[in-house]
């Protein structure tokens, strides 16, 4: 049974974006239907100026996008500020975990704040129970821990970045096109002891060297060239305002840290470098510290 789709999976616990030992499922059809079943569109504006005018995916891995009042000053979402643009537009997001409501305000110069009580709707996750116990972990090496110190410094200091881009703004597309052979959010449970979750989509086209695309503008905060141990070759593209996007497991990286990339455009190719056990594309998105499921970024594929 695991056949084609465990050859295309990522292996385990990559503590950036990981695929840890998430169930590798032939199971696009079903997410798609996930996803829109799952999707709610914010209403649009009531009063147009004096109200927030939303649009997004009020769901677990989902998005909101909008302005905020006329007026508004600052922003915060459950109490954390949010950043605005000079034209009041924002994003915000909800982590794969996201509990059911979440608090938007918008305060103003000269006026009363402006609330929006946000309802997230939860999803149903592809959960695998597994009568066994947790895979032995196997104590890491001193080099090991070593490399990954240095590994996860750079990660840390790329997302410290805070790109001037306007790619947030963006509908995305997707990076390349093939079989989802890994879901963003999917967990095994084993014998009641849940595993870490799948942090991103994986697109499996076949074979190494496929190009793959910039989902969105963005700027290169990170191109590690020496493969990672676990993620190897690494892009990170900060799309601005707090978001962005890893693609891992690469087998050549075309673009370097410090470049503008538009949406479109090729940066990598597709392959199975740091712990994966076939070529694929590990994508994943995140807002801050939230994971995010990029197919609600995307809609379904084509
Ligand atoms: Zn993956």
């Amino acid at each position: 049974m695991a056949g084609r789709a465990a050859l295309a999976a990522c292996g385990l616990g990559l503590a950036l974006a990981g695929c840890g030992d998430a169930a590798q499922g032939n199971a696009s059809t079903s997410v798609i239907v996930a996803a829109s079943a799952a999707s709610v569109v914010a209403s649009a504006a009531v009063r147009r100026g004096d109200d927030f005018r939303l649009q997004g995916e009020l769901t677990q891995g989902g998005w909101l996008r909008g302005h905020a009042p006329e007026g508004a000053v600052a922003l915060t979402l459950d109490g954390q500020p949010v950043a605005m643009a000079a034209d009041g537009a924002f994003i915000v997001a909800f982590d794969r975990d996201s509990g059911p409501t979440a608090q938007l305000v918008a305060q103003r110069a000269d006026g009363a704040p402006v609330s929006r009580a946000l309802a997230i709707a939860p999803r149903a996750w592809k959960i695998e129970h597994v009568g066994v116990g947790p895979r032995p972990g196997s104590v890491p090496s001193a080099e090991f821990q070593r490399r990954r110190a240095t590994e996860l410094a750079r990660i840390n200091a790329a997302r410290a970045v805070n790109a001037a881009s306007e790619g947030w703004r963006q509908s995305f597309i997707w990076p390349a096109k093939g079989r989802l052979s890994g879901l963003f959010g999917s967990q095994r449970i084993y014998n009641g002891t849940p595993g870490s979750y799948h942090s991103g989509t994986d697109i499996a086209t076949g074979e190494s060297g496929t190009p793959f695309a910039a989902p969105a503008d963005g700027v290169v905060v990170l191109a590690a060239d020496q493969p990672f141990t676990l993620e190897g070759r690494l892009l990170m593209i900060d799309h601005g305002m707090g978001l962005n996007s890893s693609f891992l497991h690469c087998s050549e990286l075309l673009v370097k840290e410090g470049d503008r990339v538009r949406q479109g455009q090729v940066i990598g190719r597709i392959g199975a470098t740091g712990r994966a056990t076939g070529p694929h594309l590990h994508w994943s998105i995140k807002w801050g510290k939230a994971r995010l499921d990029p197919i609600l970024f995307t809609g379904p594929m084509n």
